[in-house]
């Protein structure tokens, strides 16, 4: 019952000042956001990727205010891209980003512009062009480095925005990727369009708070979810990459590749930084393409929460450390 509470939490502005402020909350965030600046972690994309893991990078960051941040969202993964380079680890170091951060949600003044017009009415409101605008040059210095980007899944109204981009964008950088998540009912026949043009596809539980309407609330229906919206991806001609770290989808997803006769760099496990790390070097032991979802920057408050509400007792671990403070 706590999770919902806690994602809840992760919307107040209240709470995120209290959390932010407290001189404990630092060590605890280290555990999943490992630096706040590119130089802080550089030396943790050098030691993950030698110890035969690739990574995929997340500025953190989500519901800017104003088209300058989200600019300057789009000129720190820039700098990213530019420190990538001088690593020379390709497609091992690839990016992952929330189109919120890139204006996804701000009024765009393009829009607005041809609403006030006699043209047609856009079929996107709010920030969508503007978050193509500012991701699609991301995008582009990925691919000249020999790497790629991954569009993050939010919130289920940001959704046909979010595919939208990902379309567009692989028109000219076809191996541009985009996450569906299990819980949503929606999200069966996402995987059917994007399994049969070949789409490079994240596979996740999902992480929002989402309504009965549109998404299932119970564990067992999400899990169930997920494998049926597995084997779509695993037998079709994209190239699926398993964002979880449940045992057993993880031993499902080994048997279903089996069956499809996929080889090892035919999908890949993903995990986040600082989850069940002993499973990420096990399965890259065995030969799986593991690659390690890691978050940096200053903005971290929403990312950390989603986190806590994942498993309420990161939340008893983190209490129990103000206390003894
Ligand atoms: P669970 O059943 O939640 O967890 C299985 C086991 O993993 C738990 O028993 C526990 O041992 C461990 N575990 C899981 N989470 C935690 C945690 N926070 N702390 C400690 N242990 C934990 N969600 C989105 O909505 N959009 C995205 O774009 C997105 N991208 C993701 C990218 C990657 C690479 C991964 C791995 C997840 C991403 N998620 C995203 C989050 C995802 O939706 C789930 O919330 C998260 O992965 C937990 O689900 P699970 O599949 O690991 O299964």
């Amino acid at each position: 019952m706590l999770g919902p509470v806690i994602l809840a939490a992760s919307r107040s502005d209240r709470i995120r000042r209290l959390v932010s402020a407290a001189p404990v909350t630092r060590p605890v965030v280290d555990r999943f956001i490992p630096g706040e600046t590119v130089d802080e972690v550089v030396p943790v994309i050098e030691r993950l990727t030698g110890q035969g893991l690739d990574v995929t990078m997340d500025v953190v960051g989500e519901d800017i205010t104003t088209p300058r941040q989200a600019m300057a969202a789009r000129d720190s993964y820039l700098e990213l891209v530019d420190r990538l380079k001088g690593l020379e680890l390709g497609a091992r170091a690839e990016m992952s980003v929330k189109l919120s951060m890139f204006g996804q949600s701000l009024p765009s003044p393009t829009t607005a512009l041809k609403e006030g017009s006699s043209g047609p009415v856009p079929e996107f409101r709010g920030g969508h062009e503007l978050a193509l605008a500012n991701v699609r040059p991301v995008v582009q210095a990925a691919a000249a480095i020999g790497t790629t980007v991954t569009l993050d899944a939010e919130d289920h109204t940001t959704l046909d925005s979010m595919f939208a981009i990902h379309e567009e964008l692989r028109k000219d950088f076809p191996q541009t990727g985009c996450v569906i998540q299990s819980y949503l009912f929606r999200t069966e026949e996402d995987a059917r369009r994007l399994a049969a043009n070949g789409s490079r596809v994240r596979l996740v539980k999902g992480a929002y708070k989402e309504p009965a309407e549109v998404a299932y609330q119970r564990k067992h229906e999400i899990d169930k979810a997920y494998v049926r919206i597995l084997k779509i991806l695993m037998e079709g001609a994209g190239y699926p990459m398993i964002g979880s770290h449940d045992p057993r989808l993880i031993s499902i997803t080994q048997e279903l590749a089996r069956r499809a006769r996929r080889k090892p760099d035919e999908y890949e496990f993903q995990m986040l930084y600082g989850i069940r790390c002993d499973e990420h070097l096990r399965l890259a032991a065995d030969g799986h393409r593991m690659r390690v979802y890691t978050a940096y920057g200053t903005d971290w408050y929403g990312y950390f929460m989603r986190r806590l509400a994942e498993k309420p007792a990161n939340l008893r671990f983190f209490a129990r450390s103000m206390v003894s403070k």
